[in-house]
């Protein structure tokens, strides 16, 4: 068994929104009346689609890598046959990101890479000692790291978990308007700790203002935490504002730490057309095109309201990542 037979590696990633995020449920255009954030079904916890994530950066993998813009976007040609997406075994966007125009008598191809939804990990919220991120066991085993991947529920629901250390002494915190009492006996949280900063790369001034509270708190505390904004719709062809277009939107606030997955498959394992994927030849190298775009998240953001300054999320760097071991099944 080598490493290149396995059919998939899964990397974790964390990131942190230094604009508000909003993603809403409608479509992305600006001045679009719009209001709501897309929302987990069940959690009812507010996420970014991995479809939007993976939009935005085939967009930036197209650009760091020149093939801005017939590469990037949905890939149909213009009437005339020109332009959409190059479809070659040697185009790192369309052998990642997959590619909608047939290559000869193939039919497109779905790509490399595939990302889960963008989940809130960390929520900052305001306290008397200043801001203080979030967290519940729900949301720390949706990472599937070791050790956190069946974190069960807090021994205590009404109180806020703190690591042991000088400036967890306060008996109380208060997370705006709650006011819970604090308690620093969690088993778990060296293990949350370690893992957090480790695999994630989360910083160590949010690691000491870090609180893990019940999973059903954690929802009423981000669901009353979300910013909520007031914009004037544009009218595009005027740029004058539309009367009586006066509308809210919610938004993550800045700080809020996100987390996701990537699957890339083995390259070695699919054609384009006859040939192999000459592009990328490994699970690794497919999370390199992708990782090599990140920093454009922290220039150019994601999700709507792009020119209202939201959206720029800084991927963290992890000190070790946790990349082995969720691969998938080994093929002979
Ligand atoms: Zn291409």
């Amino acid at each position: 068994m080598t490493m290149h037979n396995k059919s998939f590696d899964t990397f974790q990633f964390a990131g942190m929104a230094l604009d508000p995020i909003h993603v809403g449920t409608g479509g992305a255009r600006l001045g679009r009346v719009d209001n709501t954030i897309v929302r987990d079904p069940v959690t009812r916890i507010p996420k970014v689609p991995g479809s939007s994530l993976a939009g935005v950066m085939r967009a930036y993998t197209a650009m760091a890598k020149g093939k801005y813009p017939n590469c990037a976007g949905l890939g149909q040609p213009a009437r005339n046959g020109a332009g959409g997406h190059c479809g070659q075994a040697d185009c790192p966007v369309c052998t990642v990101f997959g590619f909608a125009k047939g290559v000869g008598a193939s039919g497109g191809f779905a790509g490399l890479a595939a990302f889960s939804d963008m989940q809130v990990l960390l929520f900052p919220v305001a306290s008397q000692l200043g801001p203080q991120w979030i967290t519940c066991p729900m949301a720390l085993r949706q990472t599937n790291l070791d050790g956190l991947s069946n974190l069960g529920d807090l021994p205590d629901q009404q109180v806020v978990y703190r690591k042991a250390d000088k400036t967890a002494n306060q008996p109380s915190l208060n997370l705006g308007w709650l006011f819970m009492p604090v308690k620093t006996d969690w088993q778990q949280m060296g293990d949350v700790v370690q893992k957090i900063e480790e695999a994630l790369g989360v910083p160590g001034y949010i690691i000491s203002r870090l609180g893990v509270v019940s999973d059903k708190l954690f929802t009423y505390i981000v669901n009353s935490n979300l910013e909520v904004r007031t914009s004037v719709a544009i009218d595009p062809a005027t740029g004058a504002a539309e009367e009586g277009a006066l509308f809210t939107y919610e938004a993550l606030p800045r700080g809020t730490v996100l987390f996701w997955e990537l699957t890339c498959r083995n390259p070695k394992h699919f054609k384009i057309g006859q040939d192999d994927v000459k592009a990328v030849d490994s699970p690794k190298k497919v999370r390199d095109v992708v990782a090599d775009a990140y920093s454009y998240l922290e220039l150019l953001g994601i999700g709507g309201m792009g020119s209202r300054g939201m959206g720029r999320l800084r991927v963290l760097t992890a000190k070790k990542p946790a990349d082995s071991d969720k691969s998938g099944k080994d093929v002979s």
